[in-house]
């Protein structure tokens, strides 16, 4: 699997690095980003993959946020660049995980699909055993307590149908009527899932979800019902890793950063220890003081899979002024899928395609990285920030971001294939979220080029965030995102 050509240049590449940085590379001598994307060696990288992958083994099979997994991802990628010099931090940040052990509804004969919506409180593993009272519908079903005018809902299962408040108020309002647990039906035929209470603490009684047929059938005949909601609402905490180099102005920081953890079904080898693997050796091949203009900031996402959890919180965590140092944020998640894609974010938006386009400077970055793939003879496509990753908060937040990527689930076009190689209209990544998205499952060859961008463009901009490539400084920045 490994590409012996990048082997032997990165070897000579360092050499280069250093020699370059007395010459005439920019204000504080500079990084040559060319020397340092040779650096960062596809077997380095593959490297950290190979410990992802043992930690996950070691650890049920994956790295998932709250997990013992996770804490050795942490403690590997920690360890790693304390070892190189860095100082890294580990901070806290606290979320809600909600797990259902058992999900089931009876009603006489019917035995209709039921999920119970997230954050419900528990039924129970013997589950709420009471009539089911249909709330009847109107513009706003179960959403005002004058709905359940002239019910009994006493200890009862309320069914009240699903739209125009949330799923949060209507269980409120049932709980204020004495209900013992309420079931939405769903507003179209497949089972209501992905519903929410929206935070832990909104739960007052167990809610779970059926299909718009089923609900119509438990309002035709209502029985007695028994509701198994069998779940579990705690608040962990976990952490983010952060390190940033000693040199260089903080004024203009590069940041760069992957996240960490998996999804419970599996390792997570291309999602993500891919982007890790590229940030994180592109930090060791970079070093803690570089003679860079500006520092960098390399971070290690927590809760990515569970919604930007770790990047939300530090962006959260930032006061206006880190905020404002913060020139540019680069995202790195999965550069190793098996049918791989060459995508970059789309800054400009010029696909006109989902979101607009990212906060000013966005539009550099996607050039920085599709002409750095041009000069490896590669076409890359752009690729919607659809707020799937964890550029989602930096983007909110006004900062310009951008980075590279292999695909997941989306399908690869006829048109891709023939640029790129692989399957025309497989996903890119068939292994996505699964217990396969394993190293054997890597495409080392994307995974190269990946990680030699992300280093080219760290190096990049490392020497300066302006230029035609560039993004707002000083009082252009302060503008540019008062007015995002
Ligand atoms: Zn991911």
């Amino acid at each position: 699997m490994r590409l012996r050509g990048v082997v032997t240049s990165a070897v000579a590449g360092m050499l280069a690095l250093t020699a370059c940085s007395s010459s005439d590379a920019g204000a504080a001598g500079g990084v040559d980003a060319q020397a340092l994307s040779a650096a960062v060696t596809t077997d380095a990288v593959l490297g950290h993959l190979v410990e992802l992958e043992q930690i996950a083994a070691a650890h049920d099979g994956n790295r998932a946020a709250g997990t013992s997994g996770y804490d050795a991802s942490v403690d590997y990628v920690a360890r790693i660049l304390r070892d190189k010099g860095f100082d890294v931090q580990t901070p806290e940040f606290a979320f809600d995980r909600f797990d259902v052990h058992s999900q089931s509804l009876r009603v006489g004969e019917l035995a209709p699909e039921i999920v119970a919506l997230t954050y419900s409180p528990s039924s129970g593993p013997d589950g709420v055993r009471g009539r089911v009272v249909p709330v009847p519908a109107d513009d706003t079903p179960g959403c005002e307590p004058t709905d359940y005018d002239g019910l009994d809902v006493a200890g009862a299962i309320a069914l009240v149908d699903r739209g125009s408040c949330t799923f949060a108020d209507k269980q409120a309002v049932a709980a204020d009527r004495g209900a013992a647990a309420l079931l939405v039906a769903n507003n179209s035929p497949e089972p209501l899932t992905g519903g929410t209470l929206g935070d832990a603490g909104a739960g007052r009684i167990p809610v779970g979800g059926v299909g718009q047929a089923d609900g119509a059938a438990l309002a035709a005949s209502p029985g007695e019902a028994t509701l198994v909601l069998d779940t579990i609402t705690d608040t962990l905490r976990t952490r983010n890793v952060v390190a940033q180099t000693r040199t260089g102005s903080t004024d203009d920081v590069v940041m760069a950063g992957a996240h960490l953890d998996s999804v419970p079904e599996g390792p997570g080898v291309n999602d993500n220890g891919t982007g890790v693997g590229a940030v994180l050796e592109t930090a060791l091949a970079l070093g803690p003081t570089p003679p860079a203009a500006n520092a960098v900031r390399f971070a290690f996402w927590g809760g990515e899979e569970l919604g930007l959890l770790g990047s939300d919180a530090y962006v959260a965590g930032l006061d206006d002024a880190q905020r404002d140092d913060i020139a540019l944020y680069l995202n790195f998640d999965m550069l190793g899928s098996e049918n791989a894609g060459y995508l970059s974010y789309d800054g400009d938006d010029s696909d006109r395609a989902g979101s607009g386009p990212g906060p000013e400077g966005s539009a550099g970055i996607e050039r920085t990285f599709v002409d750095y793939l041009a000069a490896q003879g590669i076409s890359a496509d752009g690729t919607d920030f659809d707020g799937r990753s964890d550029y989602g908060p930096f983007i909110e937040a006004g900062i310009p971001s951008g980075g590279v990527f292999s695909g997941a689930d989306d399908v690869k076009s006829a048109e891709q294939a023939r640029k790129w190689g692989g399957d025309a209209d497989q996903p890119f990544d068939r292994n996505y979220h699964s217990p396969d998205d394993t190293l054997a499952n890597v495409d080392a060859e994307a995974l190269g080029v990946g990680a030699s961008a992300v280093a080219y463009a760290v190096g990049t901009y490392a020497n300066s965030v302006e230029g035609e490539n560039g993004v707002p400084v000083g009082d252009a920045r302060a503008h540019a995102r008062t007015t995002e």
